[in-house]
């Protein structure tokens, strides 16, 4: 069952920032919210992060025209993924197969956490949120962030939002957790979080009186569809397990609106399936 949201007092200070856009344009429109860690820019392993402070000016991006989707491979040498991967996402998600028991355990914890407006998309990094095992390895929530509409369909439904749990382990590997939320009534556990949502990009802040318990903003029944696949945003690297859940969760109007008018429409188009597998797994 969805847990209820703990509230309790801390120090309303801010954070320092987590590093700013340096491109110069209105929105920070480059950053790779899949990628982004929370204190840690210096990896490179999954690159893309514009706004690490340690790292220098990236590409510009965006979902629209010019440095759009369709164009995001021929950005950067670095994006190459993005034009000729073939394991890239999201996809449309059908044709599973029967179903299969997965070995995972939701080991979230209820945890303070930051929020940032990266321009392009909302994220939310809690400091210490626990995380996944699957099959035996332990994966570290890093942040999650929303997408509008949802970046993954189910049998060619496209839901309202799409918010994205990004794990790590310890080899750097990432594992997505992506969440379909449908218009309907409002999502109780979003509303305080959606309460903070920064008008405008700028630094990390912590949100006050609140800590966040990842699973709060998951389904109930643990079944996923699952797939390789790679970051949405640039450089779309590969070799993403991804776990969505099969059942959407519900999101008022207002909410959807309220994200909506903050980033704007942030889905990478679907990607071609190219052969992939497409499991259809019960959690145990
Ligand atoms: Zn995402």
């Amino acid at each position: 069952m969805r847990r209820p949201v703990l509230l309790f007092t801390v120090a309303a200070f801010a954070l320092m920032s987590a590093g700013l856009s340096s491109c110069g344009k209105p929105k920070a429109e480059h950053g790779d919210p899949h990628a982004e860690a929370a204190g840690e820019h210096g990896g490179g392993d999954h690159g893309g992060d514009g706004h690490g402070a340690a790292k220098g000016d990236v590409t510009h991006w965006s979902y629209e025209g010019d440095d759009g989707p369709a164009h995001w491979g021929d950005l950067s040498t670095e994006n190459k993924a993005c034009k000729t991967g073939p394991r890239q996402s999201p996809i449309n998600l059908t044709g599973v197969a029967a179903p299969k028991s997965v070995n995972l355990t939701l080991d979230y914890t209820s945890s303070p956490a930051k929020i940032q407006n990266l321009g392009h998309a909302i994220q939310v990094s809690p400091t210490d949120g626990g995380g996944v095992v699957m099959d035996g390895v332990r994966y570290k929530l890093v942040q999650f962030h929303f997408h509008t509409p949802s970046e993954h369909t189910i049998d060619g439904h496209r839901a309202a939002i799409e918010t994205h749990f990004v794990h790590k382990n310890d080899k750097g590997d990432l594992l997505v957790i992506g969440v379909l939320s449908d218009v309907g009534v409002a999502d109780p556990m979003l509303a305080p979080i959606w309460t903070w949502l920064p008008t405008d990009p700028g630094p990390a802040a912590l949100i006050p009186d609140l800590l966040v318990n990842a699973r709060d903003l998951m389904p109930a029944t643990e079944e996923f569809y699952a797939y390789s696949g790679s970051l949405t945003t640039p450089p779309c690297t590969e070799k993403v397990t991804w776990l969505v859940y099969a059942s959407p969760l519900s999101i008022s109007p207002e909410q959807v609106d309220a994200y909506q008018r903050l980033t704007g429409p942030n889905a990478r188009p679907i990607q071609p399936p190219q052969g992939r597998d497409i499991l259809h797994l019960v959690g145990s």
